[in-house]
């Protein structure tokens, strides 16, 4: 089996959202996109004192992808036009389908803005295609506990399978397109390899601490890796304490267009997406 190896390395721009600091290195000016994957935003972490919320985010739509949440620490509530509630902790990942149109809310939950505490997350963007983008709008809400873990065959690295598959892991997550999404946590200096089939996209995400690949290149921290297609096999070598998000993807071969919220195949179907949120086709929201 042929490895992969690392052909370009984005270290996060740092934004300023409303006081909070937010590590982006999708898209970057060196990295528009990475098929299927369209944006990741890393938050946190962030201590923070009780009656405060560090990233609340109020009603917005989506149309046309879906938007990702993994926290690692905090606690979130999600409301939505449809009437869904939901809350996240610690470990738990929300998978939403924004498909044809939802408008939603991302808040400190009440138990977090009751006691404080360290936000600290990942939201990413998995593209759909032209063929799904009108989907009815869904939600996962995973539990931490529902995500299968097991360690690498050194026992140094923790691994949890959110999507697809890891050795006989499979992850809870349904997705429209084949995606692999796994959270790596290095109990102490060891190696874990991770297959995907050579034709797909894989970007590793580094939170904190330091990789190498293939015993070679050197990645430290708020940085993304892009790989290129040379093999199905990635070879990570991680350092006590460090954090990475493992992603791959079958790359969707279609024009992105994308607005703020909304990412479909045209401009056209962009103004048919800011029309329909205005005539209230996404729903209403209720606080
Ligand atoms: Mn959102």
């Amino acid at each position: 089996m042929d490895n992969r190896n690392s052909i370009q390395i984005i270290k996060s721009e740092r934004l300023n959202m409303g006081g909070t600091i937010v590590k982006q290195p999708l898209p970057h000016p060196q990295l528009q996109q990475a098929s299927p994957f369209l944006l990741l935003h890393h938050f946190g972490p962030d201590k923070v004192a009780p009656g405060h919320d560090p990233l609340g985010v109020g009603p917005h739509p989506h149309r046309g992808f879906e938007p990702v949440t993994f926290l690692y620490s905090g606690g979130i509530e999600h409301k939505d036009s449809r009437g869904n509630v939901g809350q996240l902790t610690g470990g738990d990942v929300q998978w939403m389908t924004a498909g044809l149109g939802i408008i939603h809310s991302e808040m400190a939950s009440a138990k977090f803005l009751a006691e404080g505490g360290t936000m600290e997350g990942i939201q990413l963007w998995v593209n759909l295609r032209k063929q799904d983008k009108m989907t009815q709008p869904d939600y996962q809400d995973i539990k931490s506990e529902q995500i299968p873990t097991a360690m690498s065959e050194d026992g140094a690295i923790q691994v949890r399978v959110v999507a697809g598959t890891w050795r006989e892991l499979t992850g809870p997550a349904h997705t429209f397109t084949p995606i692999q999404a796994i959270q790596l946590f290095a109990q102490q200096d060891g190696t874990v390899d991770i297959e995907t089939p050579t034709d797909h996209q894989v970007i590793v995400y580094v939170l904190n601490g330091e990789i190498s690949l293939n015993s070679g290149t050197v990645v430290g921290n708020e940085s993304l890796v892009r790989m290129d297609q040379s093999g199905e096999r990635t070879i990570l070598q991680l350092k006590e304490g460090s954090r990475v998000l493992y992603l791959a993807g079958a790359i969707i071969d279609e024009p992105v267009a994308q607005w703020g919220p909304y990412v479909m195949n045209t401009q056209t179907e962009i103004m048919e997406a800011m029309r329909d949120y205005q005539m209230g086709k996404m729903g209403v929201y209720i606080p």
